[in-house]
């Protein structure tokens, strides 16, 4: 069996975790808010990573680490988490942080002409969580109630806040979950790391943020931003792991013997990428030139044409589909 992710959009008293982030569901707007609320409708999106985390230009002569399999494989575990509304952090104006989203939000609320354009952004985004029929049955009575709504979060321990993630996994026996920055992504929030065991621990996760810093009184996350990242880990295993020293150089010579022949291969028949370097990026002790002196070919002036070319060529990749293709057969 498979790790299984299942979504959770209200909590254990059947509440709506987004519904966590408004300042006025108070009484029966409580219940307005909640029939409002689009049904499975969490705190965040979830969708499988992406193994490619940036476009690369075809002229591009170094795509290190972005085409390298491993790179890839990092980066396309498990499932990218991205809020569906935006974040909002407020400052007092005495610059300290508020403590959870729907504080926050009424302070804004309360301070309308330092954080109008902030809560237009709240506003503009409300509609994506909202039945608008609904909406349109109570928002006379409670216009703000429709509009004063983002991702919810609250304070964690000291300087750290929580964010629902709106989902508990349950994995085998030895498997743990772990949820933390994107992997070779630049992140949006100084997200913590986490591992659940969730072989046996079923409960709602939540991201771990450290308070972020920001100028000004507000800092806004736009939704849809890779957040945090959700994949699986041998928990038990690595608990388990030794670490041993070898006189030989990988595990098994035959394997070793033919990904030196597929490595030659591939580079005679020309499968790889050829990558030029120049500039101080071409400085370097293998070149004869340059060995006269380091300091000279570092800070004097280059030859014109002064580079460095290697091919690189992708045996595991190549060994990988071999694999693939055998193990489907
Ligand atoms: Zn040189």
């Amino acid at each position: 069996m498979a790790a299984r992710v299942i979504t959770v959009s209200a909590d254990v008293e059947g509440r709506s975790i987004l519904a966590y982030s408004s300042p006025h569901a108070y009484g029966e707007r409580r219940s307005w808010l909640a029939d409002a609320l689009l049904p499975k409708m969490g705190p965040l999106r979830l969708e499988r990573a992406a193994r490619v985390v940036r476009v690369i230009p075809e002229d591009e002569r170094y795509p290190q680490p972005a085409v390298c399999a491993p790179y890839q494989s990092a980066s396309g575990l498990g499932f990218m988490l991205r809020p569906r509304l935006p974040l909002l952090f407020v400052k007092t104006r005495r610059g300290e942080l508020l403590p959870d989203a729907r504080t926050a939000i009424a302070y804004a609320r309360e301070n309308v002409s330092d954080f109008a354009e902030v809560l237009k952004v709240l506003e503009q985004h409300a509609p994506l969580v909202f039945d608008p029929d609904v909406v349109t049955r109570y928002q006379d009575k409670a216009p703000l109630l429709f509009c004063d709504i983002a991702t919810p979060y609250a304070t964690f321990g000291h300087q750290f806040f929580a964010i629902p993630a709106g989902f508990y996994v349950s994995t085998d026996a030895g498997v743990g979950t772990v949820i933390g920055p994107p992997m070779n992504r630049t992140p949006c929030l100084p997200v913590q790391t986490g591992m659940i065991e969730t072989d046996w621990h079923h409960r709602l996760i939540f991201v771990v943020v450290r308070y972020p810093q920001f100028s000004g009184r507000f800092l806004l996350v736009m939704p849809e931003q890779d957040l945090a990242q959700v994949y699986f880990v041998a928990y038990r295993d690595t608990l388990e792991a030794s670490v041993e020293h070898s006189l030989q150089h990988g595990g098994d010579p035959a394997y070793e013997a033919h990904w030196i022949e597929l490595t030659a291969q591939l580079a005679a028949e020309g499968k790889g990428v050829l990558s030029r370097q120049t500039g101080i990026a071409s400085v370097t002790l293998d070149c004869i030139h340059c060995r006269a002196s380091i300091t000279l070919a570092a800070e004097g002036q280059l030859p014109h044409d002064h580079y460095i070319e290697s091919f690189f060529v992708q045996p595991y990749k190549q060994m990988r589909r071999q694999r693939r293709r055998a193990n489907h057969e």
